[in-house]
């Protein structure tokens, strides 16, 4: 619930999802993966077995399921038990959740961490947009868990929103720390080719939400055909970023985005199935 607050601003030139390219989506593409949907928000309580389903029929074999939060942490963990093999959980503060942390749930993030169903480091990041935390306090949630992460040998799932600059410096600044090999996905990408290629070249992947089939997207669909294979995955963002502000977005509509990345770099969607789902072994561990 508390995760509302972090619903990014659409952009306004989308109103009721004109704008999208007509390609037609396919019903179904077998082996994708959702690399990014909070399964456990309360407006899936209703009804999330029928989206877990739906999901499934339309060919979706992976889910993963970030926390923002500690509870939504925890309850990503239960619903990783629950759906396995489907999802997969991710434990994280998301920035604008940062403010709420002390010591005592520190510890207690870090015991869900070396959690034996946990995948990665999720959401955290930096969020210059809403700064629901202080800059401050979101900097040093983001550096204690990128530490986290490499403690465990750990990929992390960042959020960036208006600090392209900072989550860039901050992740290229972790790579390789320790000998460690860092590992992370900027989630529904945001920034330029520029930003792209130079966390890509550095091992980190990019995924790609909705707002990709925008015109005004021009930043990530001018990165999506540069992108090398190995380095992107596509996402939902789910219940945000759907085609319209009103309707709750549900995994489904990660054949909608694979089919506009498929649409900038000239290809079939079925050609970056396999690419999108060996991205996504390699950063969470195949099963
Ligand atoms: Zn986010
Ligand atoms: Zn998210």
């Amino acid at each position: 619930m508390a995760h509302r607050n972090a619903e990014p601003d659409l952009p306004a030139n989308r109103p009721g999802g004109r704008g999208l390219s007509r390609r037609r989506t396919p019903e179904h593409l077998a082996g994708l993966v959702d690399s990014h949907a909070h399964l456990q928000h309360e407006r899936f309580d209703e009804d999330r077995d029928a989206v877990i389903d739906r999901a499934v029929a339309s060919g979706i074999e992976r889910i993963l399921v970030p926390g923002w939060d500690l509870a939504s942490s925890e309850a990503a963990l239960k619903l990783a038990e629950r759906y396995a093999p489907v999802v997969h959980a991710a434990v994280g503060i998301h920035p604008h959740h940062a403010h709420e942390m002390d010591d005592e749930s520190w510890d207690r993030l870090a015991l869900l961490a070396g959690e034996p169903l946990n995948r990665a480091i999720g959401e955290i990041g930096i969020d210059l947009f809403r700064n629901l935390s202080p800059p401050e306090v979101q900097r040093e949630a983001f550096a204690r868990q990128l530490a986290l992460a490499a403690e465990h040998g750990l990929a992390v799932l960042v959020h960036d929103r208006d600090a392209h600059a900072e989550v860039s410096a901050a992740l290229l600044g972790w790579n390789g720390r320790d000998g460690t090999i860092a590992r992370g996905v900027l989630h529904a990408f945001s920034g330029d080719a520029a930003m792209a290629r130079s966390l890509t070249d550095a091992g980190f992947v990019v995924s790609f939400a909705l707002p990709l089939a925008f015109r005004s997207a021009a930043g990530p669909r001018d990165a999506a055909p540069q992108v090398p294979d190995g380095r992107y995955l596509v996402e939902t963002d789910a219940p945000y970023l759907g085609p319209d502000r009103e309707r709750r977005n549900e995994p489904t509509t990660t054949l909608r985005v694979v089919t506009e990345l498929a649409r900038l770099r000239g290809t079939d969607p079925l050609t970056l199935i396999g690419p999108i789902r060996r991205t996504y072994d390699a950063l969470v561990g195949p099963e």
